[in-house]
């Protein structure tokens, strides 16, 4: 199927029921509505001019038209471009540039952000952009006066790509990867198949629609099931995410670990009434055991899924099951997916390793990307001649097929042939007790190839651990060369939008004496 013809089934079978909410505004479409809506946007997007495989970027927070233009760009067969509302002029100049958007839509301001000024900015040196329309201004209406009353919609086909979403930037610089209709039209289906959705089900979203989590996780879940998308609030609000669920009787709840922590330590948390909660999915990061089981009795989320997944397959490929125990639910981040394969290959012979043995995770499917978008030499790297994509993460399988992510192997250390996951050390080092946060990377040396580096924020910036102390609570408790031999002492790490240690900016930035 592609996006419309399914958005067009869910129409046909559930016109009255509850398609979409936006809890700020108060606003509200049934799927008969919310059908009808795509359809006038895409008419509008043709009378503007738009040609299947035109590039139609969303800067934008979350609200209901960012869902809209999802849709309507489906429909059409144009490539849309998430773009991160995080982004300031320098990243967003270079999206529109390195994709070749035509039209924009972005949202006025939000916040501290005034989208539009930054737009004006960078106008004058994006060459191909024809077209910026805001959310929640005249000229979006004037776009919708465009629309032409009797579209010809072109002849779509499910391998064509219609969206193009940017990796978190974590290792390097972020890439765009080509995602067609069937990707994530079917990565959506199967994990709402998986949590077993139904038009029943009420789904609240404060995870960004600009990344898959939001729109493929989220919307088209949700959509393909019949389901409903909730809106709590703009951007992640954890109080206004709580009264979304208590208001609107939501069935599940999404979310990074972090925001569920966040919800968690709601000074009022006791007094929202979260009893409508069944499930929900936790992904990005692994779960403290902790959290997830306040999250499974304090929140009522019995069934909530843990997903593994990247930017480049759709993006999920290892999930939980529904009747999970909680040490498969933070041990492990799951079992494959249907119609999508996994190996765990040594990463230079590429040999399949046994169970249990840490290897490279690969992935192959439905779910892998068309290729990163006018990177042929990147694409190549990443996925090999068997179309199997590598993940770039070390990871071991189970006897019962559950995986378990050991860490990235451009974080691996080798120090003297031996191999280090800085994650186990990391987990170590946590328990000092002047040791806030901590960060542990390789970095050059002569002998040995690479030594360990130890970056740490203290707890309290008067009194940072000295390395001598570090070495002596690690000695006898972590082999000998796992033991930090170099240590820095940092006020914060430098991070990716999407909330994630830039290790690659530690090791340059200390990897010299
Ligand atoms: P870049 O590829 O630009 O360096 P990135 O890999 O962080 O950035 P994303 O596609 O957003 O960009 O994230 C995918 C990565 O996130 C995976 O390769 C994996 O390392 C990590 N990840 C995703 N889900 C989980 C999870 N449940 N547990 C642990 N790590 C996860
Ligand atoms: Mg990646």
């Amino acid at each position: 199927d592609t996006i419309g013809a399914n958005l067009d089934r869910a129409v046909a079978t559930w016109p009255d029921r509850e398609a979409l909410v936006d809890v700020p505004s108060g606003r509200r479409w049934t799927y008969a509505q919310f059908g009808s809506d795509v359809d006038e946007l895409a008419r509008a997007l043709l009378g503007a001019g738009v040609v299947k495989g035109d590039r139609v970027g969303i800067w934008a927070v979350n609200c209901p038209e960012w869902t809209l233009v999802q849709y309507a760009t489906a429909r059409i067969g144009a490539i849309m471009v998430n773009i991160n509302p995080a982004y300031r002029t320098h990243e967003v100049e270079y999206v529109l540039n390195q994709a070749g958007i035509s039209l924009l839509f972005a949202s006025l301001s939000h916040k501290s952000s005034d989208y539009r000024a930054m737009v004006d900015e960078v106008r004058g040196r994006c060459r191909e952009l024809r077209e910026v329309v805001y959310i929640g201004d005249p000229s979006w209406r004037a776009l919708l006066e465009r629309a032409v009353a009797e579209p010809e919609f072109p002849e779509l086909s499910c391998d064509d790509p219609i969206n193009i979403q940017y990796t978190s930037g974590t290792t390097g610089f972020p890439k765009g990867a080509t995602l067609s209709h069937h990707n994530i039209l079917n990565n959506g289906y199967f994990v709402g198949e998986l949590i077993a959705y139904t038009e029943q089900d009420r789904i609240c979203i404060p995870v960004p629609f600009y990344h898959c989590f939001g729109m493929v996780m989220g919307n088209l879940a949700a959509t393909s099931h019949g389901a409903c998308m909730v809106i709590p609030a703009p951007s992640f609000d954890p109080a206004a995410t709580l009264r979304a669920v208590q208001q609107e009787r939501c069935t599940s709840l999404y979310g990074v670990p972090t925001m569920f922590i966040a919800e968690l330590n709601l000074p009022d948390f006791a007094s929202y009434d979260l009893s409508s909660l069944r499930t929900g999915i936790m992904a990005g990061s692994p779960c403290p055991v902790e959290v997830m089981k306040r999250v499974v009795a304090e929140m009522h989320m019995a069934e909530v899924s843990i997903c593994y997944g990247m930017t480049e397959t759709s993006p999920v490929s290892l999930q939980t099951r529904r009747d999970d125990d909680l040490e498969h639910r933070t041990g492990t981040v799951g079992r494959v997916l249907p119609h999508i394969e996994v190996k765990v290959v040594d990463p230079a012979t590429g040999v399949t390793q046994p169970r249990g043995a840490a290897g490279e995770l690969c992935t192959r499917g439905y779910s892998v990307m068309l290729g990163y978008w006018n990177e042929p030499e990147k694409t190549a790297e990443a996925v090999d001649a068997g179309r199997w994509m590598h993940t770039g993460d070390l990871a071991t399988m189970r006897e019962d097929g559950y995986v378990e992510i050991v860490g990235r192997i451009k974080d691996m250390i080798i120090r003297g042939g031996e191999n280090i996951y800085p994650r186990e050390i990391e987990e170590f080092l946590y328990g000092h007790p002047k040791i806030a946060d901590v960060q542990v990377v390789g970095v050059p040396h002569e002998r040995y190839g690479e030594e360990v580096l130890a970056c740490v924020i203290p707890r309290d910036p008067a009194t940072p651990p000295s390395l001598e102390e570090l070495r002596a609570f690690c000695e006898g408790r972590l082999a000998h060369y796992k033991i930090p031999s170099r240590l820095r002492i940092l006020e914060a790490f430098p991070m990716t939008v999407s909330g994630k240690v830039r290790k690659v900016e530690l090791r340059e930035a200390y990897g010299e004496g």
